[in-house]
């Protein structure tokens, strides 16, 4: 025993090992030190029991396989293999070539944020991407926050917040997920909520008979992101419910959810509304997202009226919700990719991904086929499968798009296997990330852009299948 114990080596000796500088030199001495110890106490442990003892350089390489795994950013990039574009734990949007370069500009230097580079007086962050937005939509004015969870709570409590009763449709007071709930926001921002119609049914007058109470602050349209009420259902749709609200004198604020800039049948995507559209319709304020369809980096956006804006703007809830100057660099940058409509697909990874077509990404799954079914050996069968794809972030709900996958499938095991393969998958350098159904792993690569990186990627599970 006591000689077991005197087998172990000192801190000083593991430090002064080939692998003890590379330590050092890699994580300094303090955190090296830090690291051999607790690894010593191990060994401490392992001599107890009679165990194979390491020697010093053996302490110092578990010591760095120790350091190099914390070291590891929790947010470091995956393969989102998913099937869902904007997948919102996943970060949503990657963002253009272009934003990228804005924002670490933005962020390596002192900028022009709130100051006037004409006069050298005191200028507004709002001011850089203002005349931009109202270009892309046709508003008369525009304004910025957070996300558009921000923009919903601070229009409403702008016109709205001391009890002002917002009139809504029974069949767009939305959950859209994360605990944003429309009568929670609506409750939080000091509006009253006034519901009209029912679930599946609203009609003018349901809306007229609410105008007609006393302290009505604004008429609210949500879109109904995350689902779709079909059959026997009636809407007033922005036209006539914004002649409405103008009859009795209130704003008709339009929450657009994801929001679009472009017209998406063009790439073969449904036709959704784009923000210009509503603006056109009659909206006197229309919030939308900065990275759902958009493509750009969390943000949310209100445009419409000039005399709204101005007084949203003084709301002292706007400092506590603004966005700083990375996103707007990175904004900046996005929305001016949007002047060139033609080269957008090529430039903006989001439309890139979603117009992906069926045939490109069949070919990229049979490509891979051989070499990841040899990486993952015979425990697993692997098989190109059809699959479809979603947008996500609640944009276009029910439309999926035809893609092609992987498909693992186990041969002993079950859901168990599954599992493993999941949670192995997920442990590699670049975590990949896929979904299971039909009893199968899945990975849809309609995101995969760079197919050597995720092979070198997976070629490290060799080690790690057994
Ligand atoms: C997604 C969504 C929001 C919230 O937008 P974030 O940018 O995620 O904060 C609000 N309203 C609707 C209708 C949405 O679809």
């Amino acid at each position: 025993m006591n000689t077991a114990f005197r087998a172990i080596p000192s801190v000083d000796v593991v430090l002064r090992s080939g692998t003890g500088s590379v330590l050092v030199e890699r994580f300094g001495r303090a955190e090296a030190a830090s690291a051999i110890r607790s690894q010593l106490d191990d060994q401490r442990e392992i001599a107890r029991a009679g165990g194979q003892l390491l020697d010093a350089e053996g302490v110092a390489e578990a010591a760095l396989a120790r350091l190099e795994a914390a070291s590891l950013s929790s947010l470091r990039p995956v393969f989102n293999l998913t099937g869902t574009v904007l997948h919102t734990n996943l970060g949503r949007a990657a963002l253009a070539e272009a934003a990228i370069e804005a924002a670490s500009e933005a962020m390596r230097h002192a900028v022009a944020l709130e100051f006037d580079l004409d006069s050298g007086k005191r200028g507004e962050r709002d001011e850089h991407l203002r005349a931009l937005i109202c270009e892309m939509t046709g508003a008369e004015d525009a304004t910025l926050v957070n996300n558009n969870a921000a923009a919903v709570l601070l229009v409403l409590n702008t016109l709205a917040g001391q009890g002002g009763g917002a009139v809504v449709s029974r069949g767009e007071l939305i959950e859209i997920g994360g605990a944003f709930r429309m009568p929670d926001i609506m409750a939080r921002a000091g509006a009253r909520l006034i519901e009209v119609g029912t679930t599946n049914r609203t009609h003018e007058k349901d809306y007229k008979a609410a105008l007609a109470e006393d302290g009505v602050a604004l008429v609210l349209k949500v879109h109904t992101s995350n689902y779709r009420i079909e059959g026997f259902t009636k809407e007033v749709e922005a036209p006539a419910l914004s002649q409405l609200a103008r009859a009795a004198n209130v704003p008709l604020v339009n929450d657009l959810g994801s929001g679009t800039l472009v017209d998406l049948a063009k790439w073969g995507l449904r036709r959704e509304p784009t923000v210009r559209e509503a603006v056109a319709e009659g909206a006197d304020i229309v919030t939308f997202s900065g990275d759902k369809l958009l493509g750009g980096p969390q943000a949310g956006f209100i445009v419409g009226r000039s005399d709204l804006i101005a007084a949203i703007n003084k709301n002292p809830m706007k400092r506590a919700l603004r966005v700083d100057k990375l996103r707007l660099a990175a904004l900046e940058a996005t929305l001016k990719l949007y002047r060139d409509p033609d080269r957008l697909v090529e430039r903006l990874p989001t439309l890139r991904l979603l117009a992906r077509q069926h045939d490109e990404i069949a070919t990229l799954s049979s490509g891979l086929l051989p070499q990841v079914q040899s990486v993952v050996g015979a425990d697993y069968s692997v098989q190109v499968v059809e699959c479809a794809s979603q947008i996500g972030s609640g944009a276009l709900p029910l439309d999926t798009l035809r893609s092609s996958g992987l498909g693992f499938r186990p041969q002993s095991g079950g859901g168990g296997a599954l599992d493993r393969l999941t949670a192995v998958l997920r442990s590699l350098p670049i975590p990949v990330i896929g979904r299971i159904a039909d009893g199968m792993l899945i990975l849809d690569l309609r995101c995969l852009e760079d197919p050597e990186a995720f092979l070198a990627n997976l070629s490290r599970l060799k080690h790690g299948m057994g």
